[in-house]
């Protein structure tokens, strides 16, 4: 068994026998994979304080190829100790665990850690978690095979006279082809095609008003609904949490 250090995020952790778990990690090297944590609910074990959903670390593991690896250490990169004393910010952030744990499934390109772990360390930075989420669920849907068209007419190509954009159509209309679809703002056109192309790690400001980001928000339901087949239980969670919070 090769000793090998990995970047990686906790997604999951299972207990395991008496004081054992089983942790589902996400590494920029191998993707998702099961690691033993061999000890770590007793309370002398190093392994005790990072072997938790949400830590981000160097791994340090007995790797095995097609089967679980063993946890020996962990140096942890950033602790996210805002997102995890706030409540939504959790919850936006276990909902992305899910979702990036099924994304995971359909693709192994190493950008799709660097997305995640760029996405939470700007969500432990203070912006918008709703925003950031909406972000990162557009630049998966070409890790799913199934993008959002919005450098041109998804019908003819033509990247000019863009009319509106349509979950069915699959992306931006022209004035051409437009056939009476349901009409977007100019603004809310602008906000998917910069969410379809911006660099998550370099966004430094993000204010959208609300209205706007529910308008985002039932745009990507749906269009989440209609093409990936994803159903993910803290997603419903997140909903509830805006209706208390509103
Ligand atoms: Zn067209």
């Amino acid at each position: 068994m090769a000793v090998v250090q990995v970047e990686g995020i906790i997604v999951k952790e299972v207990m395991y026998q008496e004081s054992s778990k089983i942790l589902t990690l996400f590494t920029k090297e191998y993707g998702m994979i099961g690691v033993l944590a061999r000890g770590c609910r007793s309370p002398k074990s190093k392994l005790r304080g990072v072997s938790m959903r949400l830590t981000y670390g160097i791994f340090y593991l007995s790797y095995k190829n097609n089967g679980l690896s063993t946890l020996t250490q962990v140096d942890v990169l950033n602790p996210f100790s805002h997102m995890l004393m706030d409540i939504e910010k959790i919850s936006y952030a276990t909902y992305l665990l899910e979702l990036t744990e099924q994304v995971a499934k359909e693709s192994s390109d190493p950008a799709l850690f660097e997305l995640f772990k760029n996405t939470l360390l700007k969500i432990e930075e203070g912006l918008d978690p709703e925003v950031l989420v909406m972000i990162l669920e557009v630049q998966y849907l070409s890790f799913l095979g199934v993008s959002l068209c919005t450098s041109c007419c998804t019908i003819c190509g033509n990247t000019s006279h863009i009319r509106t954009i349509s979950v069915d159509a699959g992306g931006f209309l022209c004035d051409a082809c437009y056939r009476g679809e349901k009409l977007y703002s100019e603004k809310f056109l602008q906000l998917i095609r910069m969410f379809s192309l911006v660099d998550i790690a370099k966004i430094s400001k993000l204010s959208i008003q609300d209205a706007m980001k529910k308008e985002l928000r039932d745009f990507l339901e749906y269009y989440y609904e209609k093409y990936t087949g994803l159903y993910l239980k803290s997603r419903n969670f997140l909903k509830n949490l805006k209706k208390i919070g509103s």
